[in-house]
């Protein structure tokens, strides 16, 4: 299993000198489903369609993209780059689009379609090329392919629905929470039961604690309470994303040396856009020594 992440940014894209190496495109993740990564395999799900959706094409050789896409909520960051890639906007795509919609009693399309209709945009989702099917995300856990089992639960954010997502797929295992007002307390419940033990926690590092006002009002994560949080919940490592669009790279070049392990040890890494995280199961060792530490 594999993620290619295609946009670490949040809130709006962040073009400019200052943003060339960690990414200036919004929330998107491809992943490779398979369990060994060859080299011929196709990303068949996809968290997020940001801005950085747009560079899927690069990793379909030129084909139409099939599969699913899930989206964790329907805020700007995380649908603009919809009718934006070729590789979905295209005759031979086929495309299972999951969004939350809460209690909302209209259809997910027609949820989707308010802020993706005129006059907010050009078309409504009716307009993308290929064949689309527009699904809700309900709290549970669907099977996608190759037998992934993809859970997904309501997390605190703000601004309408919004969940986060757990994938389980040939023994591994990792969380997607890009947006998330995190309660350091909050273990129990379902978001707990997303991130528990999981290989790689993919979260929202948008903000430090100086900025922990901005966060709360925002619905974002403070980094050290994730840290802290990712000891508590016993995971692998952890991937920090949706990069504040103010954040350059030498900040984030100082986020990692500041963040390089949580309290217990574990790895945290700072994402960017382009790279290829590999999904592994925890290093046996790291856990023996973190489970000596009474993490
Ligand atoms: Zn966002």
């Amino acid at each position: 299993v594999r993620l290619h992440l295609l946009g670490v940014r949040g809130s709006t894209p962040a073009p400019g000198p200052n943003f060339v190496r960690y990414g200036g495109n919004t929330s998107c993740v491809a992943v490779y489903l398979d369990a060994d990564g060859g080299p011929s395999a196709l990303p068949e799900l996809i968290f997020d369609a940001g801005t950085g959706l747009a560079g899927l094409g690069r990793l379909l050789g030129g084909g139409a993209y099939t599969g699913d896409i899930v989206l964790s909520h329907l805020h700007w960051d995380h649908v603009q780059g919809l009718p934006f890639c070729p590789a979905v906007d295209r005759d031979d795509s086929v495309v299972r689009l999951h969004l939350p919609v809460g209690d909302d009693p209209a259809s997910p399309v027609e949820v989707l379609a308010r802020g993706f209709s005129p006059p907010h945009f050009p078309i409504d989702p009716h307009g993308l090329r290929g064949s689309w099917e527009f699904r809700a995300v309900r709290p549970g856990t669907i099977t996608l392919a190759g037998g992934a089992a993809l859970t997904a639960a309501p997390v605190p954010h703000k601004g309408g629905a919004a969940v986060g997502f757990r994938l389980e797929v040939a023994g591994r295992s990792l969380a997607y929470l890009p947006d998330h007002l995190l309660d350091p307390n909050h273990l129990a419940g379902s978001v707990g039961a997303l991130v528990a033990g999981v290989d790689v926690l993919v979260h929202d590092g948008q903000y430090t604690p100086d900025e922990a006002a901005v966060a709360s009002a925002y619905g974002h994560a403070v980094i050290d309470d994730v840290l802290a949080w990712a000891d508590a919940c016993g995971v692998g490592r952890v991937v920090l994303t949706h990069h504040a669009p103010s954040r350059s790279d030498a900040q984030l070049d100082s986020f990692a040396a500041r963040y390089a392990r949580t309290g217990a040890g574990r790895p945290v890494h700072i994402a960017t856009e382009g790279e290829v995280i590999e999904v592994r199961a925890a290093d046996p060792a790291t856990v023996a020594s973190l489970s000596r530490s009474g993490r």
